[in-house]
């Protein structure tokens, strides 16, 4: 027991040592005798929280304290005195130039992370310091010994290198696109761990026979390998398992880095939920490093990632195979669009064929309605075939009878004359009676005459110029004669001079003149009017009659056309207006008839009095032209083409101001026309057919979409006009309006 030394306080289990050790059996000697720096020294490494060593003298005495004596490991306590080279006989030829140094000349020493294998913990262990080794100097100057402050740094440079590997690991994750390849990978990676994993076995699980394969060892011979395969029971084990006393087994060292065999071994499962390749993983330990926590969570972080570099590679490989299918598929899917393609273009011919058909169709469609219009035409024709033969029928038994009444006045006047010889003055009255019978009789021969030779074109005019005021006033006078129940009234332009036909056109004025006595039998007044309009004479009589339904009228002047009267009973053929409008037509005269039953009619007739001139002076630009007929023109807002047709329309007239619309219309950009009828006078029937069937398909062709049509106050015109759009040709939209401004609004609301 050393007496109570002040150097010597304190320093827990190594203080308690050094202070019990016998010294001076040793080189140091008693310590009250030991150099001052000694004492100094010993007393600063008893105090310290660092591991510090004091190797002092020649032989490198150690003295040491607490925190150092865990660098020795079981060495201590024995260390405590022992020369260095006693202590460290292992490592002391590494050492001992450096320790040399500092004693003899002086110099310190650093050295960080030195590699010390220290058998501790009763095996060589794998470790590494940062040391220092520095001279012990007395006050003469001597230097006595080498302090040695020493920090382990075992843990950070193993946990560097394994930290190291694991990355190492982490690269190769997604590196490999093939299985093969992912061991190729995994071989090199092994290979670089040997100090960690010195020997490692990895097998594989084929999932559908549970067999396990060995695909991948090193430093392993076959002896090892079976006993390591018998120690896997074809379970994949949850979690890490460790072997044991493998050196029992294996007493050979597995790599020639250190001389002594591996003990330990760790079996880590290589799995994963959705993991394709498992298997097993056995990784041997460092036989200089006990397999602790950290080594365990290296081993699994080992497994982990070689878990992961399979299973990515062979998720790439099947990626790989997906693509190639893809591609295939993007093959097929070629064929199939080619496919798509041909079935498409054959759906096209389909479609094709099926609008062919459908036009076919409609041609065959249109074919029937032609035919249906044709045989409705037929049929229409056969009717009034058979209506003409039927009023030819009641025609002739009108006629006959008509033929027959005169005549058997005729006959009943002349058995009275044969009679009354001996009275001349009754004779003589059954004679006036008789005559005016043969002149009924003579009126309805030379109209049925007249007809015939309508029919036949053999009615001769003798057109010469004649007074017809003159010609106007003798037939109203002889009316007056033989009428007295109508007083008739004449007002007329006196010396109008037309050329004509003056027989004819007398029996024109005495046909409606006997038509508007006899068709008033409650009126007792006729007006016949005739004036002198623009160019041309127009003559009305007026009677204040039965008048005529406006369905009849435009017919009136057909041939044996009769209006069935039936609650009363005219007499008459039926011809009188037929052969009027074919002595007026010779005349380029046109008629027209306004009525209202009930109320009576007014019959006209128009003759035009100049053979040319009819359109009068014209004033023509552009955007205007004017002549006596029409006035064409733009509106405002040049949207479309406004006509003002004015006063009486023949039909040279009409095809006239036509084909000047169209030339204006031609090329204007234009598509509406407002085509107004409200100052036409008349009528214009001749020209109905033409407007319908030609001159509409001339303007569609011209531009025109819409027409909007004022009518005219006349009803032969509107007539005339309802005619043309019956017969009309094209898909231009006609509209007829009563009101200008009715037709400008809706042509205004068109595009
Ligand atoms: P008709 O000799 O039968 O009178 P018209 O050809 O002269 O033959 O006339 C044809 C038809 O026109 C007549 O049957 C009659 O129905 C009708 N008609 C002619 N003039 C008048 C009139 N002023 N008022 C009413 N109806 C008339």
């Amino acid at each position: 027991m050393q007496k109570h030394l002040p150097f010597l306080q304190g320093g827990g289990q190594l203080g308690e040592l050094i202070r019990t050790e016998d010294w001076s059996v040793t080189v140091l000697g008693a310590p009250e005798n030991w150099t001052e720096s000694l004492q100094s020294a010993v007393a600063i490494s008893l105090s310290s929280g660092f591991p510090i060593a004091i190797y002092w003298g020649q032989d490198f005495t150690l003295l040491y304290n607490d925190a150092w004596s865990s660098i020795p490991g079981q060495k201590h306590p024995w260390a405590l005195g022992k020369p260095g080279t006693i202590v460290w006989p292992e490592i002391w030829d590494g050492l001992k130039d450096e320790f040399e140094s500092v004693l003899k000349e002086g110099k310190s020493h650093r050295s960080p992370d030195a590699p010390l294998y220290m058998h501790r913990n009763g095996y060589t262990e794998e470790c590494y310091f940062d040391y220092t080794l520095s001279p012990i100097t007395g006050l003469d100057g001597e230097i006595g010994g080498v302090f040695n402050a020493v920090i382990e740094t075992t843990y950070r440079v193993i946990n560097e290198r394994r930290n190291a590997l694991r990355n190492a690991f982490l690269l190769q994750v997604h590196a490999s696109k093939t299985v093969v390849n992912a061991y190729q990978k995994l071989e090199k990676l092994f290979e670089s761990a040997y100090l960690d994993i010195p020997f490692y076995a990895l097998y594989q699980l084929d999932a559908s026979s549970g067999n396990v394969y060995l695909k991948l060892s090193a430093n392993l011979n076959q002896n090892q390998l079976d006993y390591l395969y018998g120690s896997i029971n074809k379970h994949i084990p949850a979690e890490l398992i460790q072997l044991n006393k493998l050196d029992v087994l294996m007493p050979e060292p597995a790599i020639k880095h250190w001389p002594e065999p591996i003990t330990e071994a760790v079996i880590v499962p290589i799995s994963g939920e959705h993991a394709s390749i498992k298997g097993y993983l056995i990784m041997g330990a460092s036989a200089r490093k006990r397999v602790d926590e950290d080594y365990r969570q290296f081993y699994a972080a080992v497994g982990a990632n070689t878990g992961t570099i399979l299973n990515n590679a062979f998720g790439a490989e099947l990626s790989v195979a997906y693509q190639n299918e893809l591609l295939l598929n993007a093959d097929l899917h070629e064929e199939q669009q080619a496919l798509n393609e041909e079935v498409r273009a054959a759906n096209e011919e389909l479609a094709a064929s099926n609008e062919e058909l459908a036009a076919s169709n409609e041609e065959l469609a249109t074919t029937n309605e032609e035919l249906n219009q044709t045989q409705d035409e037929l049929n229409e024709t056969l009717r009034l075939l058979a209506e003409n033969e039927r009023r030819k029928d009641e025609f002739l038994s009108i006629a006959s009878h008509e033929l027959k009444t005169p005549l058997t006045g005729i006959k009943a006047f002349n058995q009275l004359m044969l009679r009354s010889v001996a009275d001349p003055e009754r004779t003589a009255s059954y004679v006036e009676k008789s005559a005016e019978n043969i002149m009924r009789l003579e009126k309805l021969i030379n109209d049925l005459l007249d007809v015939t030779k309508l029919n036949a074109g053999k009615l001769n005019y003798d057109l010469q110029p004649f007074d017809f005021s003159a010609m106007l006033r003798d037939s109203v006078a002889s009316f007056r004669l033989t009428v007295n129940t109508h007083q008739i009234h004449l007002q007329q332009a006196e010396g109008v001079v037309v050329t004509g036909d003056r027989m004819r056109l007398e029996q024109v004025i005495n046909n409606f003149l006997s038509n508007a006595i006899k068709y008033s039998p409650d009126g007792d007044e006729v007006r016949v009017v005739s004036e002198i309009s623009g160019s041309a004479l127009i003559v009305s009589v007026q009677d204040f009659g039965i008048g005529i339904q406006q369905q009849h009228i435009q017919r009136l002047f057909d041939r044996y056309y009769r209006i069935d009267n039936t609650d009363m009973r005219f007499e008459g053929l039926g011809l009188g207006l037929f052969i009027s409008s074919e002595i007026l037509k010779r005349h380029s005269g046109t008629f027209w008839i306004e009525s209202e039953p009930g109320k009576g009619s007014t019959f006209f007739f128009r003759l035009p009095l100049e053979e040319n001139g009819e359109l009068g002076p014209i004033t023509e630009n552009e955007q205007y032209y004017q002549d006596s007929h029409i006035t064409i023109y733009q509106n405002q807002d040049r949207d479309w083409l406004e006509v003002d047709w004015i006063g009486f329309q023949t039909v040279d007239a009409v095809k006239s101001g036509g084909m000047r619309m169209l030339s204006m219309f031609k090329g204007s950009g234009l598509h509406k026309i407002l085509n107004d009828n409200t100052h036409v006078e008349g009528t214009w029937s001749e020209a109905s057919e033409w407007a319908g069937k030609e001159w509409f398909p001339m303007m569609e062709e011209a531009g025109l979409k819409y027409f909007a049509w004022v009518y005219s106050p006349s009803a032969f015109s509107r007539l005339s006009a309802e005619k043309a759009v019956d017969v009309k040709v094209g898909d231009t939209v006609i509209q007829f309006f009563t009101e200008a401004e009715a037709a400008r609004s809706w042509l205004a609301n068109l595009k």
